[in-house]
């Protein structure tokens, strides 16, 4: 596989790294890409198949897994599998774009892992877990359950921020949105380090 650039953002749920995303998207000069996951959790609200994520049955999944057709998957919670095909990063480099990605810190270092040259990795931090906890609460499209479940997983992925390439604090959007921009632009401006043998 090979193409142009990948750009991983990776956070616990609500610390904005989904808006941040979206923005980036809309900046015409960084000619991004998002990936569309696979995922076995129910589409929630307004969300559309295959533009916010390829939903999936547990048994498709499984068998993709068996293919080795993801690029890196995950079981973010029970049952509720996330992955990234292959093809889909495929798809969007022979499209001549930089991809861009909005997945948990474990799928995220994973990618990072497999193309290390080719890899932006930024963790997105919220201001606190009690932040965290009332804009889950705002968003409100989840049970109570599934919101606790979430908080629990945010306190073990804060943990792995410094494993990432870049940190940026999600205290005031305007300024993250700036700096996720500016990093971005930077590391697109950078040809890719072939590596030497
Ligand atoms: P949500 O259910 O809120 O859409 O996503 C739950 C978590 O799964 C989020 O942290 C999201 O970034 C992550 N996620 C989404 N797609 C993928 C993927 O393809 N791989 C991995 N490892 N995590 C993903």
């Amino acid at each position: 596989m090979e193409g142009g650039k990948l750009i991983i953002f990776s956070a616990p749920s609500g610390s904005g790294k989904t808006t941040i995303v979206r923005h980036l998207l809309k900046q015409e000069d960084l000619n991004l890409a998002f990936s569309v996951s696979a995922t076995s959790r129910p589409a929630r609200g307004k969300e559309k198949q295959g533009e916010h994520y390829y939903f999936i049955s547990v048994s498709e999944f499984k068998k993709h897994i068996k293919n080795d057709d993801f690029l890196e998957w995950e079981e973010v919670y029970r049952d509720n599998f996330y992955g990234t095909l292959k093809t889909e990063v495929e798809r969007l480099w022979a499209q001549g774009k930089n991809v861009i990605f909005d997945i948990d810190v474990v799928g995220g270092l994973r990618i990072k892992k497999k193309f290390p040259n080719e890899t932006l990795a930024v963790f997105v931090k919220p201001p606190s877990v009690d932040e965290l906890k009332i804009r889950l609460k705002k968003r409100s499209t989840e049970s109570e359950d599934k919101i606790n479940m979430r908080i629990a997983k945010a306190s073990v992925e804060l943990a792995t921020a410094p494993q990432f390439d870049e940190v940026i604090k999600n205290y005031d959007l305007d300024t993250a949105l700036a700096e996720a921009h500016a990093l971005v632009k930077k590391f697109i401006s950078i040809p890719t380090q072939k590596p030497k043998n």
